[in-house]
């Protein structure tokens, strides 16, 4: 083995989280290098947010091809050509993964190929086949990501057991699909097969559909979801998977219940990924389901070694790593970095699509807190009926001493863009009367946030059912 390599910081792991701390680590002017086993761009870029939207968007197109003629416009029927769909996924991926690269090169970050593993608080090793090279450094992020976290019982075979990773390279486009799990990437495929044609069953263990979201917002998506088609199970385990007639799967459900499909997806969450790390050998403190246990800055128990993203399994989202990873590089450069979590949006891709920010309203009201709820139904609002978008709404809870927004949650059209002026609102203390005060681009989505924050204090203009009286200011 060569002599180590000295750098300032290294990064392991180049998803949202790694390629991002290591860019904003260069440009505060410390020499930096990322360590990646596999592709540049981690989950989000190969097997996640990117190529899962790709998809949905086709699907979303052929959808509102179908719906032509509502629109006024004559279309044949249209056909899904699923390897053009495809190779456009697969196109969109390495634009994206070409342009990390161009970042980090560009912005002098050494790029090491080959798996990282800790041999003291300031050394790895960097392994690649038959060869290694030792790097050191002041500080390292730990950004390793998660990996999909398979039921006992169930053996992923790649073609007909699947995780969220192989239904992305399916060769076919299944015509059953079972998902198992209700959260964010079970719902997600659930939505974007059925759009496709595919007959999808989807079984989840716990009482509803995405269990983090508001109560209103996860019954508003299942009733949807049963429009589009798709046969839910809630509340029910899986207890067993067989080989079934012509090679189909069949699952036997509690109850005795069974489900034939042609193709498993197992969407059961996703765990915090660490192996062949050294987090032992160096004694870095771990916590549940093995995650990267780290402070308020984002500081592992060993005081050079921080660690972002999915690892730390504090919120499994993209945006999130990136905001981690951007704060633990000024922490290490010792800038002040912005590290209060409270105003994290999340969107879920589903038909329809929901977003959300800050507390539901059971949250809120466990928090002991009195409530004003906002609402605003999309069938009553211009844009979405000259959009024919009519399924959705807004509902924002707030605290009714203070008036301060607490949570927003979003069903509907554009729900995933909409959710953003909320976070802002939350980010920045802001309470009902402001949401309501701002004025909003006539005819734009936006307006129904608007009107949702007037129908908090009972004053929304397009609401019949408000008693209008005009709040103590
Ligand atoms: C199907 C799906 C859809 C998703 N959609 C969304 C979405 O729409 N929006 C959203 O916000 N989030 C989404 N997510 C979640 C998102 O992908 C993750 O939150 C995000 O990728 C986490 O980023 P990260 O940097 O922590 O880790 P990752 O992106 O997982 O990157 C970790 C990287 O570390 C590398 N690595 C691991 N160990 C080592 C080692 N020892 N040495 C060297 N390299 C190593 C891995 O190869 C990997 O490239 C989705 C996830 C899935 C699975």
């Amino acid at each position: 083995m060569s002599n180590p390599q000295h750098f300032k910081v290294v990064i392991v792991g180049t998803g949202p989280g790694g390629y991002v701390a290591a860019i904003r680590a260069a440009q505060l002017g410390l020499q930096t290098a990322v360590v990646e086993k596999d592709q540049l761009g981690g989950t989000c870029l190969n097997w996640g947010c990117i190529p899962t939207k790709a998809w949905i968007t086709s699907a979303h197109l052929y959808e509102q091809i179908k719906r032509a003629r509502e629109f006024g416009i004559e279309v044949g029927e249209p056909k899904i050509n699923w390897p053009w769909m495809l190779e456009r996924k697969n196109k969109v991926v390495s634009q994206l993964t070409g342009g990390v690269k161009t970042l980090l090169t560009g912005r002098k970050v050494e790029i090491v190929r080959g798996t990282a593993t800790l041999t003291s608080a300031n050394r790895m090793k960097v392994t690649a086949g038959s060869e290694s090279r030792e790097l050191t450094f002041e500080h390292a992020i730990l950004a390793t990501g998660a990996v999909s976290s398979v039921p006992p019982g169930f053996q992923v075979d790649g073609r007909q057991v699947i995780t969220s990773q192989e239904a992305l390279e399916l060769p076919a486009q299944p015509r059953r699909l079972a998902v198992l799990g209700g959260g964010v990437v079970g719902t997600e495929f659930a939505s974007f097969f059925a759009a496709l044609g595919t007959e999808v069953t989807l079984i989840e263990m716990l009482p509803r559909l995405v269990p983090a979201e508001d109560d209103e917002i996860a019954q508003t998506l299942e009733r949807e979801m049963k429009k589009h088609k798709i046969t839910i199970h809630t509340g029910t385990r899986v207890e067993g998977i067989a080989e079934g007639r012509d090679g189909a799967r069949v699952l036997t459900l509690a109850g005795g219940k069974t489900v034939e499909s042609d193709v498993v997806l197992v969407a059961t969450g996703r765990r915090p990924y660490t192996e062949g790390l050294g987090l032992e050998g160096v004694g870095v403190a771990r916590g549940d389901r093995g995650k990267i246990a780290v402070n308020d800055k984002l500081q592992t128990s060993v005081k050079s070694l921080f660690a972002i993203g999915d690892v730390t399994d504090i919120r499994q989202l993209a945006h999130f790593a990136s905001a981690q990873g951007k704060a633990a590089a000024e922490i290490i450069a010792g800038h002040p970095a912005q590290t209060n979590w409270r105003a994290v949006p999340s969107a879920t891709f589903t038909s329809p699509e929901i977003a959300s920010v800050g507390l539901t309203e059971r949250e809120a009201r466990a928090e002991g807190r009195t409530l004003r709820i906002g609402r605003f139904p999309f069938r009553a609002h211009g844009r979405n009926i000259a959009d024919g978008e009519l399924i959705g709404f807004v509902k924002l809870v707030a605290d009714a001493e203070t008036d301060q927004v607490l949570g927003a949650h979003i069903i509907g059209a554009k729900a995933s863009e909409l959710i953003h002026e909320c976070s802002l609102a939350i980010a920045a203390d802001l309470n009902l009367h402001d949401l309501a005060q701002a004025i909003h681009a006539h005819p734009t989505l936006t307006e129904a946030l608007g009107e949702a924050a007037e129908d908090g204090e009972g004053m929304a203009i397009h609401l019949m059912r408000q008693e209008v009286k005009v709040p103590s200011r």
